[in-house]
């Protein structure tokens, strides 16, 4: 941590698609937090924990400049910091997040000549991502001319600028609006927890690794429900066969009820009404489904 400072950071994009989950993060993994009154930061109150509110580009050098120990951003934004700057420390992902999905996609207008990957030769491609994208045709040995764009990549086809693009796709809507297709995806991206390379004092590295693990364990909940039932003992097998289960359910006797178990479950959050009505028809009573909010495992 910065000499300066005995209070661990992290970098949040402060408007945009990640921000509401990211917070959302935080506060499930133990996080309460003040606003500042310029709305640029976020007190923690109850650890030594602020977040400082970004836009999604600047996190990368938050953390490699060390003004920040942590981050959150999405892979996308954090491995084209990477591969421009090929020799600079580069913060490391420490764990994937399960929200912001979507692609990083090179597309091109439908009903148009290019309709395989070797036909990008000789064209010029429209990005933001001109390192991902320099480094994609480079492994596959493909001469194309790359056109950075910082906004509005997808209309540079029909303004004559491109000839296809490379942008973030999540449901494709953008492109079909703009009467373009997908080709191939360059790389998949989410929201990561991204760390600092800057070397922490053992104190710092060690809040780190608490916070991690707070976090690791608020995520870990996301889409686990527990299952909690009542069943005849000699039904336990074809409910485990049912069950959309993360591990072993737990089995747990009844007093004074030799034939009947409790059954506690973790599972995804694939378990449905259709399983309850199932697990009802094989004799199972007393249901009840629960969210995870956190998990230490
Ligand atoms: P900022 O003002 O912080 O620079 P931005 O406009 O660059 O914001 P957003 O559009 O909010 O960023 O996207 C933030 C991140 O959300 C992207 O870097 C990406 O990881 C993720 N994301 C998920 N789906 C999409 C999508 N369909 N288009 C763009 N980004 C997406
Ligand atoms: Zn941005």
């Amino acid at each position: 941590m910065n000499e300066n400072r005995d209070r661990l950071r992290i970098a949040v994009q402060k408007s945009g698609r990640l921000s509401e989950q990211s917070l959302a993060l935080l506060r499930r993994a133990g996080l309460a937090f003040r606003a500042s009154r310029d709305r640029l930061f976020l007190y923690g109150e109850n650890m030594p924990v602020d977040v400082l509110l970004v836009r999604d580009d600047d996190i990368p050098g938050l953390l490699i400049e060390g003004s920040c120990e942590l981050g959150i951003v999405g892979r996308n934004v954090l491995d084209e910091q990477r591969l421009a700057v090929p020799d600079q420390p580069a913060p490391t992902e420490l764990q994937a997040l399960g929200f912001g999905g979507c692609r990083l996609a090179i597309a091109v207008p439908d009903n148009g000549p290019l309709g395989s990957i070797d036909d990008l030769a000789g064209t010029r491609i429209a990005t933001s991502y001109p390192a991902h994208l320099a480094d994609w045709l480079r492994a596959r040995n493909i001469k194309a001319e790359i056109v950075v764009l910082n906004g509005s990549v997808e209309i540079a086809p029909r303004l004559g600028k491109a000839h296809a693009i490379c942008d973030l796709v999540s449901s494709g809507a953008t492109l079909a609006a703009n009467q373009l297709h997908e080709l191939v995806t360059v790389m998949k991206s989410e929201a990561v927890l991204a760390l600092s390379p800057r070397t922490q004092n053992a104190t710092t590295a060690a809040q780190i690794e608490r916070l991690c693990a707070r976090i690791a364990g608020a995520q870990s909940g996301d889409g686990v429900r527990l299952l909690m039932l009542q069943a005849p003992r000699s039904a336990l097998p074809a409910i485990t066969r049912l069950l959309p289960a993360c591990n072993t359910p737990s089995v747990l006797s009844l007093d004074n009820q030799p034939d009947a178990v409790a059954i506690q479950a973790l599972c995804s959050d694939a378990l449905d009404w259709h399983h309850l009505e199932e697990l009802k028809r094989l004799g199972a009573s007393g249901l009840m489904v629960l969210n995870v909010e956190r998990m230490l495992v």
